[in-house]
C-alpha cells in the first residue's frame, strides 16, 4: 500500500500544497481518494487516471470536497477517457445532497449523480470493503458530521489511521491502535491550548495520541498556510518518541 499526499494544507490551500486529499494506491485495483479539497484535481491528473479511484470523505467541510465537482465533470465529459464504470464514493449522510448542490446549475437544483459514482454513508464502527481495502469509521469531534478513518490492506494487514478534522476524543486513539502510519492533524501547531474547542488538534495533542495508541510512526497534517509545521513536530515529539515528519504536498509513505 502506497499513500501519496496531494495535498495537506489545513483550511485553505498553500501556493505550494493544496487542501486535503490523500491518495490510497494498491496493486491492480482502483486507487482510494481520501478528501478532495481544493487543488487536489490538478495534482491527481500527475499521478494517474482520474477516473480509477474510489472516493472517500472524512467530512465536507469546503477545504475537504470543493473539488470533487470538476472530477465529475472529468469522469462524466473528457472527450476521449470519461470513466467506463462507476466508482464508490463513501461520506457523511448528505454526501449525495450537499456534493449534488455543489455539481448543480443552479442553487435549487441537487445533480443526480448516481451514474458515476454508487453513495453510500459511513456508519460509526462499521467497516466497508473497497476492493482491496477495508475501511472504518471513527466518530470525529467536528462542528459537522465527521470521520477519522482507519484504512487497512487486506494482503499485509497494514492499517493507514486518518485522523481527518477533529478535537480531542479518544475515539482517535481506537482509530489509530497500532497502526503503521497515523496521519493525524496539528492545526494549532505548537498552540497551548488556548484555541476553540472540539475543532482541531495541536502538534502535542497529535503526538499524545499517537503515543497512547501505540502507533508506530506519525505524520503530521492539516497545519494551514500561516501556521507553524516545525512548531508541530516539535510539540509532537515532547509527547511520541517514534518517527514524526510533516506531511507535505508530493510525499509518498510506501506501507
Ligand atoms: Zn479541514
Ligand atoms: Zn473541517
Amino acid at each position: 500500500m502506497k499513500v501519496t499526499i496531494l495535498g495537506s494544507s489545513g483550511s485553505v490551500s498553500s501556493p505550494t500544497n493544496p487542501a486535503s486529499g490523500y491518495l490510497v494506491s494498491t496493486e491492480n485495483s482502483p486507487s482510494l481518494l481520501v478528501d478532495i479539497g481544493p487543488g487536489v484535481m490538478a495534482k491527481l491528473q500527475e499521478l494517474q487516471d482520474p477516473c480509477e479511484a474510489h472516493v472517500a470523505f472524512s467530512h465536507l467541510h469546503a477545504d475537504h470536497c470543493l473539488d470533487f465537482p470538476s472530477l465529475l465533470v472529468w469522469r462524466r465529459f473528457h472527450p476521449t477517457a470519461p470513466a467506463k464504470s462507476r466508482n464508490l464514493c463513501f461520506g457523511p449522510t448528505t454526501t449525495p445532497v450537499h456534493l449534488g448542490r455543489l455539481s448543480s446549475s443552479s442553487p435549487d437544483e441537487v445533480d443526480d449523480m448516481s451514474d458515476t459514482f454508487a453513495f453510500d454513508s459511513w456508519q460509526v464502527g462499521q467497516p466497508q470493503i473497497i476492493d482491496r481495502l477495508t475501511v472504518t469509521p471513527f466518530p470525529a469531534v467536528h462542528p459537522i458530521e465527521s470521520y477519522s478513518l482507519r484504512i487497512q490492506e487486506h494482503t499485509t494487514n497494514k492499517v493507514v489511521a486518518y485522523s481527518g478534522d477533529s478535537g480531542w476524543t479518544d475515539s482517535l486513539i481506537e482509530c489509530a491502535k497500532d497502526a503503521d502510519v497515523f496521519m493525524c492533524e496539528a492545526t494549532w501547531g505548537a498552540g497551548n491550548g488556548t484555541y476553540p474547542p472540539e475543532m482541531h488538534l495541536s502538534g502535542a495533542e497529535a503526538g499524545r495520541i499517537a503515543r497512547l495508541a501505540g502507533a508506530r510512526s506519525l505524520v503530521l497534517i492539516h497545519i494551514p498556510p500561516w501556521g507553524d509545521p516545525n512548531g508541530a513536530v516539535a510539540a509532537a515529539r515532547t509527547e511520541f518518541d517514534g518517527p514524526v515528519t510533516i506531511g507535505e504536498s508530493g510525499l509518498e509513505i510506501i506501507v
